[in-house]
Order: C-alpha cells, then structure tokens, then sequence
C-alpha cells in the first residue's frame, strides 16, 4: 500500500484503482495464461487492448473521426523532432511561443529542421511568469503551424486561451495537462504527450493528429518519425509500448466510471483552489506564476530564503510528502498535483505547510 503523498513531476502517481486493477492480472492477464507484459504485440489478446485504447482515447477526449491517435515511444521530446520533420514540408515556416524550459527546447530542436522558426512570442525576460497574451503575439499567417506548450509543468503556467491563428494549425505540448479539464480536440492541428505525467507509467508518448496532416514529411525523415507510416500501421510499425498501453487503457476505464474529463476537472480545481487559497492568505510563501495564468496540475512556491526551500522540502519528505522540491532551473518548491493525486494529499500538504510557517516565521 502507498504510505506517502506523490508530488513528483513525472512519472508521476497513477490511481489506486488502476494499480491494483493491473497488479490482479499482473501474472495472468485475465486467464489467457501470461502477463500483458510477456504477450506478442500480434497476440489477438494486445489487439483487444490496444484497438480498445484508441477507442477509449476517442470517447474519453471526445476527439473527432478525422484525427488518429498515435502510441509511440521517445518521449515528448523525440516529438521535439517528429512534428517539424512532419509539418514543415509545405512552407517550411512555423511559429514557437516561448512560456518556460520545455517551449524553448520545442524550438531549438525545431531550428533543426527549418529556416524560418519564429519566435512569435516570449515572456523569457520576466522569467515566465506569465503567458503572453494574443496582442503580444507576432504570428505569421503563412506559417505550417503554431507550437505552444499548454501547460508549464516546470514554471506551473498553463494556456487559459487558445490563440486565434487564422487557420495555422496549432500544435501542443499537452503533456502535463491532457485529460485534466475538457479541450476542444477539434481546434488543434495535432497534440501529442509524454504519458508519463497524467495518464500512464513512462514508456508512452500519445500524439493526436488532423489526418490532412499526416502525409508530406521532410527528405530524410525517418521511418519510425514518420506519422504516415505510424498511421498506417496503427502504431504497430513495430513493437510499441505494450505494458504502458495497457496500463493507459486501465486510466482511461477508470477516468470514464468516475464520470470523465468533466467531473475530473471539478476535482482538480477544487483541490488546486485549496492550495492557492491558503498560498495567497498568507507572505509567508510566494508563488511564481501571475494568478490569472497558474496552473492546476503544478504549483510553484517558495519561501524567502534558499535555505529555508531546502529544509521544507527535506521536513515535508520525513512527514510522508513526497518529491516536492522545485526544479533545479526554478528552485524553490512544486506541488505536482495531477489527475491521481486525491484531495486528502493536498489537504495533507497544506496542513504541513501551516506548521511550516508556524515553526519558522521570524
Ligand atoms: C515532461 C515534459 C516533456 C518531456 O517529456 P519526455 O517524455 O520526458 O520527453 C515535454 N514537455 C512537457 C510539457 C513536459 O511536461
């Protein structure tokens, strides 16, 4: 059984339920005789699960009939690559909004591959803090898309709005907030994450493409980066990442019993509100994101001195919290606090906050 609350940024906590669901068919995978981790990828036994993982997917995000899902490995980062090597055959143009660490590395992998990689907007000289807004953008309508990355998870600034492009795809980094609140699949051009952070253990990376785009690659690109290739083969060009699959399509049942994105939302807002509330009544603690453009899947605070970052991060570990100490670029503390963390792990950690200040208020 779990003794401690999981704050870590990814991989991160996964429902009780779903552990125990894979931990009862861990040896044998519902009577058929072995582990979903021992069976062939062309067993009809991993074609039930992976078909249904994509069903699930679509019912789940509501994604519509013209977008394929895509299971593939490597990472958000390795998408980093596969999305200008897929989308810039056309112009060879796309816009990259720089809002924190993971942004700026979607852009220096795509300067890569393009020659004309804008930066259509950046708040780098405010250290983050905040996400640009659609006046500050500089967006060029001739561009094969937008990036952005929609939720900061090393910052803790999410994208409240999705920029009017004038029919440039956008193209987002969702890694740290898909299936956290209900997104309209249909204004994206395509949306890809590291499962790792909301929706599997590590080893899987979902990408959700408009079918129009998949098809006209760069020279040079290879095979498994390939999105026509990958759809052609229902992500089964080669071995995929069958266990991660597995245990994906176990969220996705268990998000669909609890009542969905919808009711998923209501509950991280509520536990999100509850930290910020307590963060915001007292100076004790400081937060880095303006409050109109902080994010509900990870909070980011500190206190005044760096000394004292490191004491809490080292009492909250001894108190059974978890993995709260902030990003080495960042510093101080984050609260990861995705789809899987109950409301008792924030209370738990607000609780060990008031003691916090009570003990070292000067
Ligand atoms: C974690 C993360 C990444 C990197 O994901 P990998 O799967 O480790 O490559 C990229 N973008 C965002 C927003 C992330 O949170």
């Amino acid at each position: 059984m779990k003794t401690l609350y999981n704050f870590s940024a990814g991989p991160s906590v996964l429902p009780n339920e779903v552990l125990l669901s894979a931990q009862k068919d861990l040896v044998d995978y519902q009577g058929c005789g072995m582990s979903v981790m021992e069976m062939s990828h062309r067993s009809k036994e991993f074609d039930d699960i992976i078909v249904k993982t994509e069903e699930l997917f679509h019912k789940v995000m509501g994604i519509p009939e013209n977008y394929k899902v895509l299971f593939l490995q490597g990472g958000a980062t390795q998408q980093f690559a596969a999305i200008p090597m897929n989308l810039l055959a056309k112009k060879g143009k796309a816009d990259y909004v720089l809002t924190g660490n993971f942004a700026t590395g979607a852009y220096k992998e795509a300067l890569l591959f393009g020659k004309t990689i804008s930066v259509a907007g950046s708040t780098k000289d405010e250290n983050f803090k905040r996400i640009p807004e659609q006046k500050e953008l500089k967006l060029d309508p001739g561009a094969d898309y937008l990036h952005i990355c929609e939720n900061n998870t090393i910052i803790g600034s999410k994208w409240k709005y999705l920029p009017e492009t004038g029919g440039v795809p956008i193209v987002s980094d969702m890694s740290s907030c898909i299936m956290s609140e209900p997104m309209d699949v249909s204004k994206y051009g395509l949306i890809y994450a590291g499962a790792q952070k909301n929706i599997a253990p590590a080893g899987l990376t979902v990408v959700i493409i408009r079918k129009d785009l998949i098809g006209d690659p760069l020279p040079g690109t290879p095979t498994m980066l390939n999105y026509k290739v990958l759809a052609e083969n229902d992500s089964m060009k080669n071995t995929p990442p069958c266990w991660s699959i597995y245990v994906c399509k176990l969220v996705l049942e268990y998000l669909l019993e609890i009542g969905g994105i919808p009711e998923m939302h209501k509950r991280n807002e509520d536990k999100a509100k509850l930290l910020y509330d307590y963060l915001d009544s007292t100076d004790f603690y400081q937060t880095h994101v303006i409050p109109k453009d902080r994010s509900i899947m990870n909070v980011t605070f500190r206190t005044s001195a760096e000394d004292l970052d490191e004491k809490f991060a080292k009492e909250s570990k001894a108190a059974g919290l978890a993995n709260l100490k902030g990003h080495r670029d960042v510093g101080g503390m984050r609260a990861s606090i995705y789809n899987a963390m109950p409301k008792a792990g924030i209370e738990a950690l607000v609780a060990f906050m008031q003691k916090f200040e009570k003990e070292n208020r000067k």
